[in-house]
């Protein structure tokens, strides 16, 4: 499971460069995980290309698209009321507005859609938005469109995304698409098919075009993305058929990494999400090797319970999980870890929450994601197991958990105070417009007086005080790294 954007950026339309030749207008929202919105990027460049330049106001819209999550099913609720907006303005103001539907709710539900939802013109998966100027063809003829086929080797490698709601300084780039792993809560693999990896070069390339364009920070991003493993194409799971020359010349992940890190010593290196069975010791001595790749790994556990790691289908267990843990410690010594969690998973006692709790207490994680278990139908759990947990003892179990990793948090931030940290900038504050705000290697939140300092620049800041969440600090400088 890929973390979810930081709340704030849910939902939020877009502004982007505009084309004076383009004529039509695309609003597009997106909700879910970072990989829904690289990839509203990516749709956001195909439509360029057709005529339509982005707009952040809904009425004028002649296109809207919602790129959607299934993870959770309050993920899907928000975007059925989403449409129920969409519907009005439509009503009222638009009338000739299309809506079509992106992403992972589009994949799960298919033709449901155009069904239930009215107004829903077209219904696109995450493996066929080329497709879109097709479709939307479809759509002006009157019919409703549809395609969300899966695919073997799609990886949008070739198109050059169109940076939405960027700051400048930050941008995600794809590496690997879907998930092989199957774990049993997880729409994932039913919604973004089977892992394949995008070629190195593609990669690198759109990393030079986001130097040339001043950003300073790229995450290399995927379901799992220590597995990436480039043969020339194809799925991973297939690997072993490939020749005896594509295995030779085949770059996988600590290549890749140590490719990206070289080629772009100014640029720092973020990645997201690793799979604790996925992340080999060499990925780690990579990390420590380059100052410009971050100290950071999100490594999702999701529980602390051997007996409900098996249940989820994880491939680790608690002991392996742990056993990473010590490694990253020794080998990355200031490195922050952070984790997603899952309370209320079915069949857990309370034995199997306080495992949860007790591998907290021993990782003391510096952020994570934690959510009340929500069964997704289509998943091997929503087939096979009853969701059993009363939901008052699912939210008692989160609180919990949220209530330590706040603990936690605090213990990693107030640990930082004293010291000096290289620190990007990325936005003003939004607690003070006198402040910037950025991330330390860590990925913790540091803010500190604007003075000449501007945003995209590399500032050594000395941290005076903290929050659970938030570093507090003074500039002294600019770092190397400018
Ligand atoms: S690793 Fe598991 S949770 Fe993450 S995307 Fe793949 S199947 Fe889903």
């Amino acid at each position: 499971m890929e973390k979810v954007i930081e709340e704030s950026k849910q939902g939020e339309s877009l502004i982007l460069e505009h084309k004076p030749e383009n004529k039509k207008k695309l609003f597009i929202e997106s909700y879910g995980c970072a990989m829904n919105f690289s990839d509203s990027e990516v749709v956001a460049s195909i439509l360029s290309e057709g005529g339509y330049n982005t707009t952040n106001i809904l009425e004028e819209a002649d296109l809207v698209l919602v790129n959607t999550c299934s993870i959770r099913d309050k993920a899907e609720q928000t975007v059925r009321k989403r449409l129920e907006k969409y519907n009005a303005v439509k009503r009222t103001v638009n009338p000739k507005m299309k809506v079509g539907v992106l992403g992972c709710m589009a994949e799960r539900l298919k033709s449901q859609f155009l069904e239930e939802e009215k107004i829903v013109d077209l219904v696109v998966g995450p493996d066929a938005y080329k497709d879109l100027p097709n479709l939307l063809q479809e759509v002006e003829e009157g019919r409703d469109a549809i395609n969300v086929i899966l695919s073997k080797d799609e990886t949008y490698g070739d198109i050059s995304p169109v940076r939405l709601m960027s700051n400048g300084v930050t941008a995600f780039v794809s590496i690997t698409r879907g998930c092989d792993n199957m774990c049993t809560f997880c729409v994932v693999p039913f919604t973004r098919g089977r892992e394949r990896s995008r070629e190195p070069q593609s990669i690198m390339a759109e990393i030079q075009n986001l130097s040339d364009g001043g950003y300073k920070e790229i995450t290399l991003l995927g379901q799992n993305v220590d597995s990436y493993l480039w043969y020339g194409g194809g799925l991973k799971k297939d690997f072993e058929k490939a020749s005896d020359m594509q295995k030779a010349t085949a770059v996988d992940f600590e290549q890749l990494l140590s490719m990206v890190a070289e080629g772009f010593p100014k640029m720092r290196i973020r990645f997201s999400t690793s799979n604790p069975q996925d992340m080999h010791e060499s990925i780690l001595h990579v990390i420590a090797k380059y100052d410009n790749i971050c100290n950071h790994i999100h490594l999702p556990v999701q529980s602390g319970s051997n007996r409900i790691l098996k249940e989820m289908n994880r491939l680790h267990t608690r002991e392996e999980y742990m056993a990473l843990i010590d490694k990253i410690n020794a080998i990355i010594p200031d490195c922050s870890i952070t984790q997603d969690m899952i309370a209320g998973f079915p069949t857990e006692t309370e034995e199997d929450h306080q495992a949860t709790l007790d591998l907290m207490e021993y990782v003391k994680y510096s952020f994570g994601y934690m959510y009340a278990y929500s069964e997704r139908p289509g998943t091997l759990a929503g087939r096979k197991m009853e969701d059993d947990v009363p939901e008052p003892t699912k939210l008692r179990r989160l609180q919990e958990i949220v209530d330590l990793q706040r603990k936690h948090s605090g213990f990693r931030t107030q640990e930082f105070v004293g010291k000096t940290m290289e620190v990007l900038i990325e936005k003003a504050s939004k607690k003070s417009e006198n402040d910037w705000s950025g991330r330390n290697s860590q990925s913790i939140t540091v803010v500190f007086p604007k003075e000449n300092y501007k945003i995209g620049d590399f500032v050594n800041v000395k941290i005076n005080s903290c929050t659970s969440g938030t570093l507090i600090g003074e500039a002294v400088g600019y770092s190397d790294m400018n």
